[in-house]
């Protein structure tokens, strides 16, 4: 009996060999497969920059999508996908035992205790946030504050037409109680009670709790009209100190803004004076993002990019920092609606080291699902949003290897449909726990009823995170920043301490 035990043992433990063998080149070779076609994307980011930097001849859709196309030798295997997601999934497994090991404190009791919770993000230290538009940031005060101020007429129809030509969407019950305020009237004129409704058309109705994009789109044509007019730096500066204060009430130490401006010496004097003063009166050190909206022909923001970087180049400043693609993303791809201007920044940024503008891109929150890997080709060190990189696995590869940043902002993709967070959990601490410099933001802070504190009570109570994992966040907001490097070092040095503090009390 013993020996044909031995023997049983010895074939169990050759056939395990055999088994290992086998298992071991097909990793192998799935590893090798990966790494020729990630070359794929590096030899796309050199192009991006030939044709758009060196020659102005953007590439079209065809010969992109052709450089990525495998072979029938290089074709991944299901086999082989599915060795990539197991060693996604162990990579993950490995860092969240290890974030549960280094964390100082234990936040599992606070997801079923809402208050502790909400006190517990309200004083968990915070670094920057980074994903932010100034239009988005109106409170009920704020605009309640610049009607009465200003006492601006209002006239219904035009709203309900604006709307409409933009493709943007009202309900139909908000079409007609928006008829019912007078054809034409200031805003002091109008009763309290429609005022209150007039000021409702600046956020977004709570039901239904998710809208679609072009819902949340036309609180944009009333903003538009509230601000935009002779009085538009001195209305927003009342704007961005109201938001700035509550940030800075949260823990907030760095912002970066996005928003157009019109590349002039004027621009940058403003934007460098506007950071001087909010830094002075708030404490918050705010940093600058040139936006470009997507829906416009990428032409157009080609060259106002380049207008802007060269404007940078003879008038250095420490507040302008980086540019940004925003608006709808559905409709408006990456590689068509950016590379002119992405390609040729990308082109422009390697070979001067002291370049001015750095890159994030709005990507992967609805749209094109490529748009996340073609905004990582045009040379992106950051994108906004990223969610939909959850269904890419390469593109996942290619970006924890990069270790791009993700900017993301919990609230925002829950009520913009583009992830229910009660629903599953949402990817951001996927992407962490791959190593992937996420942090958290908030987008449109007015508009979502939201704030950083928010954000970190949504990632707390629908995911499994981790305390050292929301201590990583922070201190990714500053690292992945477009700060100069000395900024980072205080910021971050002051981020330590604020922790060492916060450890202190609140075990106590
Ligand atoms: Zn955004």
């Amino acid at each position: 009996m013993v020996v044909k035990y031995k023997r049983v043992g010895r074939i169990l433990a050759f056939a395990a060999g055999l088994i290992l063998l086998v298992s071991c080149s097909e990793q192998d070779l799935a590893h090798i497969k990966l790494v020729a076609h990630l070359k794929k994307y590096d030899h796309a980011k050199e192009f991006m920059i030939e044709r758009n930097y060196q020659q102005s001849n953007p590439i079209s859709r065809d010969d992109w999508e052709a450089m990525f196309v495998m072979g029938d030798s290089d074709k991944f295997t299901p086999i082989e996908i599915g060795l990539i997601e197991e060693n996604q999934k162990l990579i993950i497994e490995q860092n969240k035992a290890e974030a549960i090991r280094k964390s100082k404190i234990d936040i599992d009791p606070l997801r079923n205790d809402p208050d502790g919770l909400a006190k517990f993000c309200h004083q968990v230290p915070k670094g920057g946030m980074l994903h932010v538009h100034p239009y988005g940031l109106f409170t009920r005060d704020v605009v309640l504050d610049l009607l009465t101020k200003y006492n601006p007429t209002i006239v219904p129809e035009y709203f309900i037409t604006t709307v409409r030509n933009q493709g943007q969407v009202l309900y139909d019950n908000e079409m007609e109680a928006l008829r019912t305020l007078p054809e034409s009237s200031p805003f002091l004129s109008l009763s309290e009670e429609q005022q209150k409704l007039f000021l409702s058309y600046f956020f977004l109705p709570t039901e239904p709790v998710a809208h679609d994009f072009t819902r949340f789109d036309a609180i944009f044509a009333f903003v538009i009209w509230l601000v935009e007019d002779e009085n538009l730096d001195e209305k927003m500066e009342i704007l961005y100190l109201d938001f700035l204060h509550r940030a800075a009430g949260d823990g907030i130490s760095y912002i970066e803004f996005t928003n157009g401006f019109p590349p002039s010496v004027d621009s940058i004097n403003k934007l460098t004076n506007w950071s001087e003063k909010f830094f002075s009166e708030t404490g918050v050190v705010v940093r600058w993002n040139l936006g470009q909206l997507r829906f416009l022909p990428a032409e157009a923001n080609a060259e106002m990019i380049k207008a802007w970087n060269a404007l940078l180049v003879d008038n250095p400043t420490d507040a302008v920092v980086g540019t940004d693609l925003y608006a709808i993303e559905r409709g408006n791809p990456a590689l068509e609606k950016a590379q002119n201007a992405y390609g040729y920044l990308s082109g422009y940024n390697s070979e001067h080291p002291d370049h001015p503008l750095q890159m994030t891109m709005h990507a992967g929150e609805l749209g094109d699902p490529r748009n996340v890997r073609d905004a990582m080709l045009m040379g992106v060190s950051r994108v906004g949003h990223g969610v939909l990189l959850k269904d890419d696995l390469l593109t996942l590869e290619y970006a924890r290897n990069l270790k791009i940043g993700i900017e993301m902002n919990i609230n925002s993709n829950h009520q913009l449909s583009v992830h229910d967070k009660n629903a599953a959990p949402h990817p951001f601490l996927r992407f962490l726990r791959l190593g992937i410099p996420v942090s958290l933001s908030t987008d449109n802070d007015g508009i979502f009823n939201t704030n950083i504190s928010k954000e970190c009570i949504a990632a707390v109570s629908t995911t499994d995170v981790s305390y050292a994992e929301l201590q990583a966040m922070s201190y990714n907001s500053i690292s992945t920043s477009f700060a100069s490097p000395k900024t980072k070092d205080i910021l971050t040095n002051r981020l330590r301490q604020k922790f060492t503090l916060f450890e202190q009390q609140y075990s106590n």
